[in-house]
């Protein structure tokens, strides 16, 4: 009886280790927490079709949109901790949305990092009919307008909205803060005229900048975006202080076992040093994180002095949920 009771336990830990060793051996799912042809699913889908490689797995790409992406979030930290969940955010979800919404989950001890990933700066971008035709003719339109520019968000709490606030307060003037499910219906509203203007992610604009079709008046950072050299900084454009940089990241349900996220963050480390999605990564004007800022700890590191950073703005600024 002893030595069956042996055996079989033997058994179980042999099948313990092998589905171990077999991670993953299904579907991944990364929740995007804004709509589906935005900055966050672009960056999403290219690392997701690199890693698929790697982890010889299908990743797939859910768009769960709402609140600021907190709703996203949420549903990411509600499900299983087994590895097949990928939390995917920025700067808004998993810093702003903390400080302003009551939110049922602690965006730090509710999630465990993965990988910190690439960057880039906000644009400022208006619609054509705007007459300015650059910053200071902009920021005097703006004043000349105060409380009646429509300005185009990914909801309460996301990247372009901190950056919107960020800049009114910096300028001295009130927008009309127009939330939808993510930028991109946001940009087509803007090309479209409905709107006035957007603080938005690089990423998100360069396109339709590149094509005349939305005005760009300078990326908030001190240095210009090589794939979009001819945007002035900030700095150079006359509104110095104005800096801010979008990062984004991977993060899963605490409790998730350590070998799948050292298996999830060594995809994404591959796929951030393959040539062609850093060429499409360099095109979009998103800059890859240093290698050693490529770890967990990294992640964690920064998320915690973000959070530091920011929280005391936004709760300054006093931000209504939409
Ligand atoms: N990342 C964008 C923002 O926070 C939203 C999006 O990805 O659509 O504004």
């Amino acid at each position: 009886m002893k030595k069956l009771v042996i055996a079989f336990a033997a058994m179980l830990a042999g099948l313990a280790a092998a589905s171990a060793q077999q991670y993953p051996n299904r579907a991944i799912s990364i929740i995007v927490p804004f709509s589906a042809g935005g900055p966050s699913d672009a960056m999403a889908r290219i690392l997701a079709e690199r890693m698929k490689s790697t982890l010889g797995q299908n990743i797939v790409v859910e768009n769960v949109t709402g609140a600021g992406g907190s709703i996203g979030v949420g549903r990411a930290v509600r499900s299983a901790a087994d590895g097949y969940t990928i939390s995917f955010g920025h700067l808004g979800t998993h810093v702003a949305n903390g400080a302003i919404y009551p939110l049922q989950y602690d965006m730090l001890t509710d999630l465990e990092p993965v990988v910190l990933l690439p960057s880039n700066p906000m644009v400022i971008v208006s619609k054509t009919a705007v007459p300015a035709k650059n910053l200071k003719e902009l920021v005097a339109w703006l004043k000349a307008n105060d409380g009646k520019v429509s300005a185009g968000t990914a909801g309460a709490g996301s990247g372009s909205h901190i950056a919107g606030v960020y800049m009114q307060g910096i300028i001295g003037s009130k927008f009309q803060f127009v939330p939808y499910r993510g930028t991109a219906p946001a940009l087509t509203d803007l090309v479209a005229g409905q709107i006035d203007i957007i603080v938005d992610q690089t990423s998100n604009s360069i396109s339709q900048i590149r094509s005349g079709n939305i005005r760009a008046y300078a990326v908030t950072d001190s240095k210009r975006v090589p794939s979009a050299a001819d945007i002035p900084t900030v700095d150079e454009a006359g509104l110095p202080k104005f800096h801010m940089t979008l990062w984004s990241g991977m993060w899963v349900p605490k409790g998730t076992p350590k070998e799948a996220i050292t298996k999830l963050n060594a995809a994404a480390v591959e796929a951030m040093a393959d040539p062609a999605v850093r060429k499409r990564f360099e095109e979009l004007g998103l800059e890859v994180p240093p290698r050693a800022q490529q770890t967990p700890e990294a992640l964690a590191a920064h998320h915690k002095a973000e959070i530091a950073k920011w929280w005391p703005i936004i709760k300054a600024a006093n931000i209504k949920v939409d």
